[in-house]
C-alpha cells in the first residue's frame, strides 16, 4: 500500500466509525429534579441499538481540567435498569463506580437518583433556586459506547422559570441539547436556573462569536452590566494574544457564573464555556471575579485546544498525570493578571504585587531543590481539589504548578524581549504554539487532533527565539533544572524593583496558632531557623529567653525585640515532654515587586519603553 492509499484507508474507516456512531439511536438523558428541596436528581437515560453483549454502565471517577480523584458515585442511589417494557434487568455491581447488565435486549432504560450539594466547578448542587450540574459528577456512561451522540433534556420545575446556560449545541426545544460524543458531554456542565444573561459579540476575521454571561448572584442589574462592560474589554485584549478566537463550537463561548454566599469558590475551564464560582459578590470582590474569568477565558486556547499529549482524550476513570502543567496552567495563571493589566482593569502595582507574590513563592520555597517544575506538575492528581486525611509534608516539597509556571512564563517573557530588544515575546511562543498544536482542532468535538510533547514545546520555543540554544538552556535550568532566572536584573529593565520587603525583621520561618498556648501550626520549611533547632508542627512554644508566651500574639511581640543572627533559648511542649533548645533568629527573606516611581526613584526612558512594549495594550485603539 502507498502511503497516500493507506492515509485513504484510514480516513475512510474513521469516517465510517463515525457515520455509525450518528447512525445509532443517541444516548438519551432526561433530568428532572422533583426532590430539588432536598438536594436531588432524578436522572433517565434511554440507551438504543445496543450491542449484544453486557451493558457496561459506569460513574466518573475524574472530572476534566481536575487532576485528583473524586469518585462521584458514592452519591447515586436507587438504580434501577429496565427492558423496554419496563421489566427490571439483573444488575451486578462489579466495582464501587460500575454497574454489568448481562442480559438484555438492543433496548435498555436506566433511572437513578443522585444527590448533590456543593456548588463549584467539580460537583452536582441542586436546590431550590438551581441545578448546577457538571456532567462527570452526575451522568453515567456506557463503555464502548463513547462515540455515540448524546442528548440532554432539562425539566423544568413547573413555574421555576428556569432556562438553562451550556455549551451544549442547541436540540429539538429550548430544554434539549445534544452532544456529539462522551468527550463533549461530559465537558459541558449546565447551569439550569433563572440566571441573569448578558451577551455581546466581537467581530474576529470572517467570524462574529457571541459570547454569553450567565449569572446566578445576589447583586443588581447594573452591576452585571457595568462587569459585562469590563469582561468585553477582557476578551478582546485576550484574543489580541494570540491574534484570533478559536473557533469555538457553535460560535459562542459562555461564561457561568455561580455567586452566592452558599457556593464554593473555584474556577473551571471548558472548550467553549467556564464555570466560575464564588461566596463573593460582583459588589464585594470584582478584582477577583474579573481574575479568575481571565484565567478561564485565556484556557479556551492555552490547555482547551492547545493541549498536552498527556491530558488527550481526558480518561474519566483514573488519575489524569501531565507534567505540562507548569505550561497549562502556569502560563495561563501569568496572562490572567497581564491581559487584565493590557486592558487597563488592573494597576501597575496591583501587576507588581502579583507577579513578586509568585517570584516570593519560587525563590523561598524549599520544595523547589527536591523537584522540577515537570515533576510538581505531576503532583496534581494529590493537590488539585484532593482529600486525604492523613497529613502531607507539601510546604517542603511542593509549590503550585500555577505558581512556579507563573513565574517561569514572567522570566521567559522577560528573557525573549531583553534577548530580542523587544522584536520576540511570549505573545509570539504562545502564537506559535496554537498556530501548530492549537488551531488545527479534531475531526471530532471535544477532541484535539495535534496536542503537543514537551520535546514539540522545546522545539517551538527555539524556532520563535531563532536560537536554539537559548530553548534548551531554558528548559535545562529552568523547567527541568531547579533554578530560576535573574528576576532583579530582568525586572528592572520595565522600571519595577524586585527587593526584600524587610530583611530587618526577625524571622523563624513557622507559624503559630493559639491551641493550649503558641502552637506551630504547619511543616518548619526545611533549614528555616525553627528547622535548625529541631522544631516542628504541633510543638507549643512556652518561652522564649525568660519570657513566658502564653499566645502566639506574645510570642510576635517577644520575638519582635530580637535581631537577626542573635540566638533565643525556646522552651517547648511536644507530646506531653517539656524541652529547651537554642535557636539562631533569621532575617526575613520575603521579597516583593514594586514599580521604581513608588519607591521615589526615577523611571528612566529605556525602562518606560520597555515597560509600554510589555503591558501597553493593543486593543484599546479598536475601541
Ligand atoms: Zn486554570
Amino acid at each position: 500500500m502507498t502511503r497516500f492509499l493507506r492515509a485513504a484507508v484510514c480516513l475512510a474507516t474513521l469516517f465510517a466509525g463515525v457515520a455509525d456512531a450518528l447512525a445509532q439511536a443517541p444516548i438519551a438523558y432526561a433530568l428532572s429534579f422533583p426532590d430539588r428541596d432536598h438536594r436531588l436528581m432524578d436522572v433517565d437515560m434511554t440507551l438504543g441499538d445496543l450491542p449484544a453483549m453486557p451493558l457496561q454502565l459506569l460513574m466518573s471517577r475524574a472530572s476534566p481540567g481536575r487532576y485528583a480523584l473524586h469518585d462521584f458515585a458514592k452519591n447515586v442511589f436507587d438504580l434501577r435498569v429496565m427492558d423496554a417494557e419496563g421489566r427490571s434487568l439483573a444488575v451486578a455491581h462489579v466495582n464501587p463506580h460500575e454497574w454489568d447488565v448481562a442480559q438484555h435486549g438492543p433496548q435498555v432504560r436506566v433511572h437513578y437518583r443522585i444527590f448533590g450539594d456543593r456548588i463549584d466547578g467539580t460537583y452536582l448542587a441542586v436546590d431550590a433556586t438551581h441545578a448546577h450540574i457538571n456532567m462527570p459528577s452526575a451522568l453515567m456512561w456506557v463503555r464502548g459506547l463513547e462515540q455515540r451522540p448524546a442528548t440532554v433534556h432539562f425539566e423544568p420545575p413547573p413555574g421555576s422559570g428556569w432556562r438553562v446556560a451550556t455549551q451544549l449545541m442547541p436540540g429539538t426545544d429550548a430544554f434539549t441539547f445534544t452532544a456529539p460524543s462522551l468527550q463533549y458531554l461530559m465537558d459541558s456542565p449546565s447551569e439550569f436556573s433563572a440566571f441573569s444573561l448578558r451577551t455581546f459579540p466581537v467581530a474576529d476575521g470572517g467570524r462574529t462569536p457571541t459570547f454569553r454571561l450567565a449569572v446566578h448572584h445576589t447583586g443588581t442589574d447594573a452591576e452585571l452590566d457595568s462587569l459585562t462592560r469590563d469582561v468585553e474589554r477582557m476578551v478582546r485584549e485576550a484574543r489580541n494574544v494570540f491574534g484570533e478566537f478559536p473557533a469555538y463550537e457553535g460560535n459562542t463561548y459562555t461564561f457561568i457564573a455561580d455567586w452566592l454566599p452558599w457556593a464554593s469558590g473555584d474556577g473551571m475551564e471548558h472548550r467553549n464555556s467556564t464555570i466560575i464560582t464564588s461566596t463573593s459578590s460582583i459588589r464585594g470582590n470584582r478584582a477577583d471575579l474579573l481574575d479568575a474569568m481571565s484565567h478561564e477565558f485565556f484556557h479556551s486556547w492555552n490547555v482547551e485546544r492547545i493541549r498536552p499529549k498527556s491530558l488527550e482524550p481526558f480518561n474519566f476513570e483514573d488519575q489524569n498525570m501531565s507534567g505540562e502543567l507548569w505550561l497549562a496552567e502556569g502560563f495561563t495563571n501569568y496572562y490572567g493578571p497581564l491581559v487584565l493589566e493590557r486592558a487597563g482593569l488592573t494597576t501597575l502595582e496591583d501587576f507588581a504585587f502579583a507577579m513578586g507574590s509568585a517570584i516570593n513563592t519560587v525563590l523561598n520555597s524549599p520544595a523547589r531543590q527536591f523537584r522540577t517544575a515537570e515533576e510538581i506538575s505531576q503532583m496534581a492528581p494529590f493537590v488539585d481539589a484532593a482529600t486525604s486525611i492523613d497529613r502531607t509534608d507539601f510546604e517542603n516539597t511542593y509549590i503550585s504548578y500555577y505558581t512556579w509556571g507563573s513565574a517561569i512564563a514572567l522570566g521567559l517573557d522577560l528573557s525573549l524581549r531583553e534577548q530580542t530588544d523587544q522584536r520576540v515575546t511570549l505573545d509570539d511562543f504562545m502564537r506559535a504554539l496554537w498556530r501548530k498544536y492549537g488551531k488545527p482542532g479534531g475531526l471530532i468535538p471535544g477532541y484535539v487532533d495535534h496536542p503537543y510533547t514537551i520535546d514539540d514545546v522545546r522545539r517551538t520555543l527555539g524556532e520563535v527565539a531563532g536560537n536554539t540554544a537559548f530553548a534548551d538552556d531554558f528548559f535545562r535550568h529552568y523547567i527541568e533544572g531547579h533554578e530560576v532566572v535573574d528576576y532583579e536584573r530582568l525586572l528592572d529593565r520595565a522600571g519595577l524593583v524586585l527587593r526584600r520587603t524587610d530583611a530587618s525583621r526577625p524571622w523563624i520561618g513557622v507559624r503559630f496558632q493559639d491551641a493550649q498556648g503558641a502552637r506551630i501550626a504547619a511543616a518548619a520549611p526545611f533549614g528555616s531557623p525553627a528547622y535548625r533547632a529541631g522544631l516542628d508542627r504541633d510543638d507549643v512554644i512556652v518561652a522564649l529567653g525568660n519570657a513566658a508566651v502564653p499566645d502566639s500574639a506574645t510570642l510576635t511581640r517577644v520575638l519582635g525585640a530580637y535581631r537577626p543572627g542573635q540566638q533565643v533559648s525556646v522552651t517547648f511542649d511536644r507530646r506531653g515532654q517539656r524541652a529547651t533548645t537554642l535557636m539562631t533568629v533569621g532575617s526575613d527573606p520575603h521579597v516583593d515587586v514594586v514599580p521604581v516611581e513608588a519607591i521615589g526613584r526615577q523611571l528612566a526612558d529605556a525602562q518606560r519603553r520597555f515597560r509600554e512594549a510589555w503591558l501597553s495594550s493593543a486593543a484599546r485603539n479598536t475601541f
